[in-house]
């Protein structure tokens, strides 16, 4: 399991640390100068996406607020970016953004491009997305877009739209089905790849403090992975609950084109504790509203009923294909989905939650009784956290959702392999990490040796180790910055390629760092101070730690300043510093206590008394 706790080294492009909540632990073996080289080569996987902003709401004016001195506004595309004191307004007008502010001249201008920790607010809400954003204006709304890592998308959007059923499986599985649906598919937005709402991937920005970690997680361990079937990249979608059967895209979408990974098939999964069924009344004044903004068809009509497609009402599934209105002599069809989502937007999505339903009319209002709810295409999320709650894994949810296809890494259409020894499971996706596997298996044991009275119940300890194929892979897939070899989070490691590391000669120091890292964090109490996970583990990896552990300089920060110093580092030089110091506190500490002393305080927490003392100067 994952440990709960704060996040050490902050990377640079990790900017929502306010929702994170684990720790990470960064090699103190550092790795520069690789990136450019190889930055070049895998151009052609995405590494960012352009997301739609509070699109729901279609804003017409915002304040933009400095949140820190990194703010940057530019008044234009080519206009260079400046730092900004007092809050800017920004409206829109026709297809132009109007900016004033406070001793500036009030203009007009097609685009405003922000970075940095700039608060947006408007209707009543205010967000702090710390990405890059361009504002445009479209017919006097405001259109914004940020930029954002495709990681960092798909763990919020996990985040969003996971819930509490849902443990670390099933978000594996929905983090994979999220990554495909983004970079595999069209959404039909002109300014942006996708919108934060559920019309795409619904995207919270302010996070949800609850699921935060667990979303990491299963975007971490599934990072770049996405749904493949024969060799080509596969379609995917997600439904809530489909009420015990999945339906075929046509079902929902009447263009869409059937793939044998999307068909209908029972979920004997969802239906396990009985099927979701629903019931919902709707007047004939309400439904007609409903229809008429959402420009499907014009009042006045006199009945609504199930329509036809050929002779059939009802798809394989067996949801409604379509309705039909009934005007004097007349009739108009629009799709079953059309329907739903017009009444969604109406009234809320706790209606009509699916097209799978009965309806009958009575004294001029409708009933509604269905199963399921969303469009029941794909992964269905009720039978994906059954799956997982039976301990079935990730791999395993996804072949039943879409038969025939699995997940492979989006860049080389490779399935990542899986080498197991003893408690350590090996994930790569190179096959010339097979020379390095001796090597890291030897580090992992000298970490196990190393670890004395930190290793306990060895034999349940579990390990992730996934080295990936090139530094750019490394960068993108885990957002951390190019200096770091690799890190620990809980009971998994990521590091850069194994050829690399063996060829700088760090591969045997840099894994045992990380593993013993995985080892501390299996039996470290909550309260364990970040200084001693990291200064143990610097001392008990290091090249000459022998027996004697007591070789270090002395501390020169304080206890407090290191803390500070290990939650913030942001730079090569700044790591370092925080991993020596921090062995330096870790050696004082063994010298004076002894280290089985030391060994339990890990465990069990380490008492203030031993603390203060060690925090003299
Ligand atoms: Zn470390
Ligand atoms: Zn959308
Ligand atoms: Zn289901």
């Amino acid at each position: 399991m994952k440990q709960a706790a704060i996040n050490l080294i902050p990377t640079p492009a990790r900017e929502s640390r306010e929702q994170r909540s684990e720790i990470r632990f960064i090699s103190s073996t550092l790795f520069a100068l690789v990136l450019l080289a190889s930055a070049a080569l895998s151009a052609q996987t995405r590494a960012t996406l352009r997301v739609g902003f509070w699109t729901l709401w279609h804003d017409k004016s915002v304040t933009l607020t400095a949140a820190g001195a990194k703010a940057q506004f530019a008044a234009c595309e080519a206009c260079d970016a400046e730092s900004f004191k007092t809050p800017i307004t920004l409206t829109a007008d026709g297809d132009e953004v109007v900016y004033s502010a406070e001793g500036r001249p009030t203009r007009h201008t097609p685009v405003v491009e922000i970075s940095g920790p700039v608060t947006i607010a408007a209707h009543k809400e205010s967000e702090t997305p710390r990405l890059p954003m361009r504002i445009t204006a479209h017919k006097g709304v405001l259109v914004m877009a940020a930029t954002i890592p495709v990681e960092r998308y798909v763990e919020r959007v996990v985040a969003s739209e996971s819930s509490s059923a849902d443990t670390d499986e099933s978000l594996k599985a929905l983090a994979v089905v999220v990554r495909s649906f983004a970079l595999h598919m069209r959404h039909g937005h002109a300014e942006y790849d996708l919108c934060d709402s559920t019309h795409c991937q619904l995207l919270h920005w302010h996070g949800n403090p609850s699921r935060a970690a667990a979303a990491h997680a299963a975007a971490m361990e599934t990072a770049g992975e996405t749904l493949w079937f024969h060799g080509a990249k596969a379609d995917a979608y997600f439904n809530q609950n489909c009420g015990g059967r999945s339906a075929k895209p046509s079902e929902i979408w009447p263009a869409a084109v059937s793939k044998a990974y999307l068909s209908s098939h029972a979920d004997k999964y969802c239906s396990a504790g009985g099927a979701r069924s629903w019931a919902a009344s709707l007047t004939k004044d309400e439904i007609s509203a409903a229809l008429s903004n959402a420009g499907l068809v014009a009042p006045g009509w006199r009945h609504l009923t199930v329509g036809r497609v050929g002779s059939a009402e009802r798809g394989e599934s067996p949801r409604v294909l379509t309705m039909r209105v009934v005007a004097n002599n007349d009739g108009k069809e629009f799709s079953a989905e059309d329907f739903r989502l017009a009444i969604g937007r109406a009234y809320g999505w706790g209606k009509i939650l699916s097209t799978w339903f009965e309806v009958h009319e009575e004294n001029g209002n409708y009933h509604f009784s269905g199963r399921g709810s969303g469009h029941g295409v794909g992964l269905c999320q009720a039978g994906a956290a059954e799956m997982a709650t039976e301990g079935l894994s990730a791999e395993r949810i996804l072949a039943e959702y879409f038969p025939g296809a699995e997940a492979r890494d989006e860049e080389s259409g490779r399935a990542w392999q899986r080498k197991q020894a003893g408690g350590l499971t090996i994930e790569t996706l190179s096959e010339d990490d097979a020379a390095h596997v001796s090597e890291v298996k030897a580090a992992y044991g000298e970490s196990e040796s190393r670890a004395g009275g930190l290793l306990v119940n060895s034999d349940q300890l579990r390990i992730t180790l996934r080295a990936y194929p090139s530094p750019t892979a490394f960068r993108d897939a885990t957002l951390a910055p190019g200096w770091v070899a690799a890190f620990t989070e809980g009971n998994f490691i990521a590091s850069q390629p194994l050829a690399i590391l063996s060829a700088r000669k760090q591969l045997r120091k840099t894994l045992r760092h990380e593993f013993l890292h995985a080892i501390v964090e299996s039996v470290a109490a909550r309260s364990t101070p970040l200084w001693l996970h990291e200064g143990l583990v610097e001392l008990l990896s290091r090249d000459e730690a022998g027996a004697d552990l007591g070789i270090a300089a002395e501390p020169t920060m304080t206890l407090d300043d290191l803390n500070l110093l290990l939650k913030t580092a942001a730079t090569e030089r700044e790591s370092a510093t925080a991993h020596r110091e921090a062995a330096a506190y870790a050696a004082r500490l063994i010298e004076r206590y002894g280290r089985k002393q030391v060994e339990s305080w890990v465990r069990n927490g380490l008492p203030e008394s031993a603390m203060k003392e060690i925090g003299r100067r």
